[in-house]
């Protein structure tokens, strides 16, 4: 099996499920007492949440790739960063590593195709929905034709991640505002939703509405499982 780094704690309440959803892939494929190979560098979320808000994403790269370095030199043979918005520098953690990246969004965007799916709508923090690192990947190399909501239901999906979800937080009123905003965007076209934080599989069950939903935390652990076990 090999070692996978974790660049996790954005926020740990999301890698608690990476570690759970990766050690289940591995026994669901080894069985016994097999569990994964495993290391993890959890980050304090307080001043990467603040430098996200400031913009200083170079300094947030810089930071990345330190971990990224940390965990190779730890023995890692690959590496993943267990959050969509982190992506957003993704390139640089990756040419400072002599090991792979494990991109979520390319997992996603496989994962997409190979349900036919060619029109999908976008869940995710402002930054995720906004910018070009997440959307314009799912266009060039998956031909995907993204959508994301509008501009008030974006201000109540990325206000949910920060002020709920990455606290633990899990409310209904918040919920049933999610399940208005996917309806919206299967009714602009979309086929599926992609669950593009990967925190929102908390709140959103697979089968909360009727559109599908493609959780992008399970999505990142199921192809980190195929790495390992390859
Ligand atoms: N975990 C979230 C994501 O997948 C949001 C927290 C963050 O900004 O990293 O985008």
């Amino acid at each position: 099996m090999k070692r996978l780094g974790i660049i996790g704690g954005m926020s740990w309440e999301s890698t608690q499920s990476y570690y759970r959803l990766i050690n289940e892939g591995v026994k669901a494929q080894l069985g016994g007492l097999h569990s994964a190979d495993l290391l993890l560098h959890s980050l304090d979320f307080a001043p990467v949440a603040a430098l996200q808000a400031q913009g200083e994403w170079e300094q947030l790269g810089d930071q990345l790739a330190g971990s990224a370095r940390m965990l190779q030199n730890a023995g890692a043979d690959g590496v993943l960063i267990a959050t969509n918005t982190m992506h957003r520098v993704a390139e640089q953690v990756e040419s400072s590593l002599d090991i792979p990246l494990l991109h979520i969004a390319d997992a996603t965007g496989e994962a997409l195709r190979a349900a036919g799916i060619e029109r999908v709508g976008l869940l995710g923090t402002a930054f995720t929905m906004e910018q070009r690192f997440y959307r314009g990947r799912l266009q060039e190399r998956f031909g995907l034709e993204v959508l994301t909501p509008n501009a008030e239901d974006r201000a109540l999906v990325h206000r949910v991640i920060y002020d709920e979800l990455c606290k633990g937080e899990v409310n209904d009123t918040s919920r049933q505002q999610y399940v208005q905003v996917t309806r919206r965007l299967q009714a602009m076209g979309a086929e599926a939703v992609i669950l593009g934080c990967t925190e929102i599989g908390l709140l959103l069950p697979p089968h909360a509405v009727e559109v599908p939903l493609f959780d992008t935390a399970a999505i990142h652990c199921a192809s980190a499982v195929e790495f390992m076990l390859d």
